[in-house]
């Protein structure tokens, strides 16, 4: 189902709803020529026109500086094309494996880390055969128990494609668990309808949906609703955020936004670092600054509010947690390890 409002999709989409000024429009042609626009209605609708560094806007209009290249940042830059054994899949870990059935998305990030690839332009999804052979490649290790559906976003496809791959999922006995990777209830919440619930939902098998949000206000009336339909319909939910210069990284919106998935009974999963994709530089924060932040909402926040701060690693090597860490200093001879509380002060541990 297509929301009846359309997506913002060029620089003169946005000039007109106002969300660039009109001699921007030749600059940002130029940027939407490589990189995908689109921005929809309920996403349009949180944007405050009247704030210049409104924190939704930031996500989602481009900008001159998205041409700017650093030469530390990549085209792949978690290195998928490292894992890619037959299209459609990455295999990087030994459990799992993640399933690309399209590279459309509803609407583009200006930091995504799969930039390069997703897009309307070319083939937008995977062939019957290509979905065939990657199907065949899960069935024949007995090692993967959890796909992850991402992309692009799944949530684009139709229900009947998506119960379809889903179906076809359930039916290898040794996947356990499937995980849906998606912006759509936030950027598209009218797309969660009770067909499409149906549709991602599978007999013996455990369906979770991983939401991507970035700032609190994402979560809109409508968001949680969305959020609510899937929930209460027996598929858990969890979050991954990006930390994001300009829009989330100071502790109150941090904040905010972990009690805000809680409180929509999603469970804070990541907080990733900025990867290195090319003209993203705008949105890095450092890795201390990303330490501190998670230090403040372990002060201030329940447990939980606390997601896991984790890079990936370019050069396809995972994802790993990066701190901070509370245990200081530990040692053998003698037994004794140093621990640092939540408000900072530190205490000594002797085992027993
Ligand atoms: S929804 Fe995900 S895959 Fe799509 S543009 Fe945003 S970050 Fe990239």
């Amino acid at each position: 189902m297509q929301s009846r409002e359309k997506s913002l999709r060029s620089a003169a989409d946005l000039a007109d709803a106002r969300l660039i000024a009109r001699e921007k429009v030749s600059d940002l042609e130029r940027v939407a020529a490589r990189y995908a626009v689109a921005i929809t209605p309920a996403i349009a609708e949180l944007i405050e026109r009247e704030d210049a560094a409104d924190p939704i806007a930031r996500q989602f209009v481009p900008a001159a500086a998205e041409l700017a290249w650093r030469p530390q940042e990549s085209q792949d830059p978690i290195g998928d094309g490292a894992h890619g054994p037959v299209e459609g899949v990455v295999h990087r870990y030994p459990d799992r494996v993640l399933l690309m059935l399209t590279h459309v998305c509803a609407t583009y990030c200006r930091f995504c880390f799969r930039r390069e690839t997703v897009g309307p332009q070319g083939k937008s999804m995977l062939s019957r055969r290509a979905l065939a052979n990657a199907l065949a490649y899960v069935a024949e290790r007995p090692e993967i128990w959890e796909v992850i559906l991402s992309g692009g976003d799944p949530l684009v496809l139709s229900e009947r494609r998506l119960g379809d791959v889903v179906g076809r999922l359930a039916a290898i006995e040794h996947v356990k668990i499937i995980r849906v990777h998606t912006r759509v209830p936030v950027v598209d919440p009218g797309r969660i309808t009770p067909a499409l619930v149906r549709a991602l939902k599978a007999e013996g098998k455990a369906i979770y949906v991983v939401l991507h949000a970035n700032h609190p206000r994402e979560l809109s009336r409508a968001a949680r609703d969305a959020c609510g339909k899937l929930i209460d319909a027996g598929i858990p939910m969890l979050s991954q955020t990006v930390l994001l210069r300009g829009v989330n990284d100071d502790a109150q919106t941090l904040g905010d936004l972990m009690r805000a998935f809680v409180e929509c009974r999603i469970k804070p999963f990541y907080l990733h670092h900025c990867d290195l994709a090319p003209g993203t530089a705008r949105f890095r924060t450092t890795i201390e600054e990303g330490q501190s932040l998670m230090r403040a909402l372990r002060g201030r926040y329940s447990g939980l509010c606390q997601p896991s701060y984790v890079l990936d690693i370019p050069g396809g090597h995972g994802k790993s947690p990066i701190g901070p860490n509370y245990l200081v200093s530990g040692q053998r001879e003698p037994e004794q390890y140093v621990i640092e509380d939540f408000t900072g002060r530190q205490h000594s541990y002797r085992p027993g």
